[in-house]
C-alpha cells in the first residue's frame, strides 16, 4: 500500500488563504507546474531558494508513493524588462548587449541554471519545456481567447481584455485586488496607447523592426506575452485543469493572476486546484534580486568570494540554511545564520554516520513509531521542513543516547529509525552526505583561490602565458574561472 493512504497532506492554498486537505484530481498520480527561470543571467541564491521549496515538495510527493508529473519550463523569450509589457526583451537586449545571438544567451544560463541545481542536488522535473518551443499552442491559445470575446487585436498586437473579463468572471482573486483599485493606483506608461485599458496585458506583441526575437503569426511577425507560455505548456502536459501551480511570492500579480484568467477565458474553468506560493530571500534587509544588485551567486558562496560572508560553505550547507525556514516565510541571509546551520548540518551528518555502528537491544525504551509519525507529520502540515529537521534533530539526541548506552532500541525499531533518518534527511531534504572533513569543499575552494591570487599577479606582471596556462589547466581538471566585474570566481564541472 502507497504511503500516501495514510498520510494526509495539508498545503496552503494561496487562492484560499488557508490550509486545505490535498485530495488530487487523479487518484495516487499528480500533476504540478512551476514557473521556471528567464534564461538571460546566472540565477541567485533566491531564485534557488524559491525552485528548492519546490523540488522537496516534489521529493516528499514521490517519496509519499505519488506518481508525480513536474513540469518547470524555461523562459527563453517574450519576458520584457517590465511587467506592464513595455521594455526590450530580456534575453534579447543581454544578446544586444554582449553582441551574441539571443539563443546563445538562453544556452549559456540555461546550462548554468542545470549545474547550479545539480550542484545543488536537485531531481530533474519530469519535463522542462521552453517557451520558444510553444509558439504554435501560443498562437493557437490566441486563436480561442479571440474567439471567446476576451482578446483584441490593435496593430499586430493582441491584447487581453481585463475589463470584459472582469464582467463575467474574477481578476484579482489570486492576488485579493480588485479591478477598481488597480484601475486606480496604474500609471499610464508611455507605450501602452495601443491598449484600450491599461490594466489590459499583452498575448501577442508586434516586434519592432530591430526585435530580433520574432515569429509569424496571423497578427504580425512578433512574439507571445509572458504570462501565456506558462498556459499553453501546462495546459499541454497537464491538461486543463492540474493539481498544483507553485512559483515565487512576487510572481502572484500579475503573472499568475493572468494565467488564471488566460485559462478560463479559453477553457471556461479554472485550471489549478492548488496555488503555491515561496517566500522570499532578502539580504541586508532586501528581497534579494538581480535589478538592485542585492544579490549573491551560488558560486560564492562554495567559493567564499563575496563580501556578504566570512567563508566557503558547502552546497549542502546551504541548502539546509535554506530548509531550516519554512518556504511560506521570508528567510533573511546572514553570515551568522549559514555559520549556525553549518554547525548544525555536520552535527546531523555524523549521527548519521554514527547510526551505522549502532548496536540493538532486546527491548526499546524510545516510542520510534510516534517519532516517525511526528516527521511525516511536519511534511504532511504543508511541507513544514524546519519542524521536520527539529524532529531530525530529536532523533540525533536519540542516536547519541544510544551510542552512550542511555537508551536502547530492538532491531525492528533501529531499521526504522535508519530508514526515516535516511529518507528524510537524504530523499526528502535532497541532502548529501558530506562530513567537514571528507567535504573537501573549505579545502578545494581555498587552493583555487590560492590559484586565482597566483593569476591576477600573473595578469598584473603581464605573464599572459602563465594567467592562461593557469586558467587552461583548471578547465582540464574541469574547474572553469569566470571572470567578472567584481572579481574572479570559479566553478567546478
Ligand atoms: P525569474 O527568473 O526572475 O522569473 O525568477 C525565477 C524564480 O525565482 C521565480 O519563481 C521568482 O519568484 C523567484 N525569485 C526571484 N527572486 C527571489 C528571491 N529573492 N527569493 C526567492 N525567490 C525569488
Ligand atoms: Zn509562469
Amino acid at each position: 500500500m502507497p504511503l500516501f493512504e495514510n498520510q494526509q497532506i495539508q498545503i496552503y492554498n494561496s487562492l484560499s488563504g488557508k490550509k486545505e486537505s490535498f485530495n488530487p484530481i487523479t487518484k495516487g498520480s499528480i500533476g504540478m507546474y512551476v514557473c521556471g527561470p528567464t534564461v538571460y543571467s546566472n540565477v541567485h541564491l533566491g531564485n534557488v531558494r524559491t525552485f528548492m521549496s519546490f523540488d522537496v515538495i516534489f521529493r516528499y510527493l514521490k517519496h509519499l508513493g505519488y506518481k508525480v508529473r513536474y513540469v518547470r519550463n524555461i523562459t527563453d523569450a517574450g519576458h520584457l524588462e517590465n511587467d506592464a509589457d513595455v521594455g526590450e526583451d530580456r534575453i534579447a537586449k543581454k544578446a544586444r548587449i554582449e553582441e551574441i545571438e539571443p539563443m546563445e544567451v538562453v544556452q549559456r544560463y540555461t546550462v548554468d541554471f542545470h549545474n547550479t541545481l545539480n550542484t545543488f542536488n536537485f531531481l530533474p522535473p519530469s519535463i522542462e519545456p521552453t517557451a520558444t518551443g510553444h509558439i504554435i499552442e501560443q498562437i493557437e491559445l490566441i486563436n480561442t481567447i479571440i474567439e471567446k470575446g476576451f482578446a483584441y487585436e490593435v496593430n499586430g498586437s493582441v491584447y487581453f481584455d481585463v475589463h470584459k473579463f472582469n464582467e463575467t468572471h474574477d481578476y484579482g482573486k489570486l492576488s485579493k485586488r480588485k479591478l477598481e483599485d488597480l484601475i486606480h493606483n496604474t500609471r499610464e506608461l508611455e507605450g501602452q496607447s495601443d491598449k484600450k485599458n491599461p490594466q489590459d496585458f499583452a498575448l501577442w506583441k508586434r516586434a519592432e523592426p530591430q526585435h530580433i526575437m520574432r515569429w509569424p503569426s496571423p497578427w504580425s511577425d512578433g512574439f507571445p506575452g509572458w504570462h501565456l507560455e506558462c498556459t499553453a505548456m501546462s495546459t499541454k502536459y497537464l491538461g486543463e485543469h492540474f493539481d498544483i501551480h507553485g512559483g515565487g511570492m512576487d510572481l502572484k500579480f500579475p503573472h499568475h493572476e493572468c494565467e488564471i484568467a488566460q485559462n478560463e477565458a479559453a477553457k471556461g474553468q479554472t485550471p489549478v486546484n492548488y496555488w503555491m506560493h515561496a517566500n522570499m530571500l532578502i539580504m541586508n534587509g532586501k528581497k534579494m534580486a538581480k535589478s538592485t544588485g542585492n544579490f549573491i551567486l551560488p558560486n560564492e558562496i562554495f567559493s567564499g568570494d563575496n563580501a556578504n560572508i566570512s567563508k566557503a560553505f558547502a552546497p549542502s550547507v546551504a541548502r539546509f540554511f535554506m530548509l531550516q525556514a519554512h518556504y511560506r516565510s521570508i528567510l533573511d541571509f546572514t553570515n551568522d545564520g549559514l555559520l549556525a546551520s553549518e554547525k548544525g548540518f555536520y552535527r546531523l551528518m555524523d549521527a548519521v554516520n554514527l547510526l551505522e555502528e549502532l548496536k540493538p537491544s532486546d527491548t526499546s525504551t524510545i516510542d520510534i513509531d510516534t517519532w516517525r509519525q511526528s516527521c511525516y507529520d511536519a511534511m504532511n502540515d504543508d511541507f513544514n521542513s524546519p519542524i521536520l529537521i527539529a524532529n531530525l534533530f530529536e532523533a540525533v539526541k536519540y542516536i547519541n543516547q544510544i551510542k552512550e548506552g542511555d537508551q536502547t532500541l530492538t532491531a525492528d525499531d533501529l531499521s526504522t529509525l535508519k530508514t526515516t533518518v535516511n529518507s528524510f534527511t537524504f530523499d526528502i531534504l535532497g541532502l548529501e552526505n558530506v562530513t567537514k572533513n571528507d567535504s573537501g569543499t573549505d579545502k578545494l575552494s581555498g587552493a583555487v583561490e590560492v590559484l586565482i591570487k597566483l593569476r591576477k599577479e600573473a595578469r598584473a606582471n603581464k605573464d599572459f602565458a602563465l594567467s592562461d596556462k593557469i586558467r587552461d589547466e583548471l578547465v582540464e581538471v574541469g574547474i572553469q574561472l569566470n571572470d567578472g566585474k567584481d572579481g574572479t570566481t570559479f566553478s567546478v564541472n
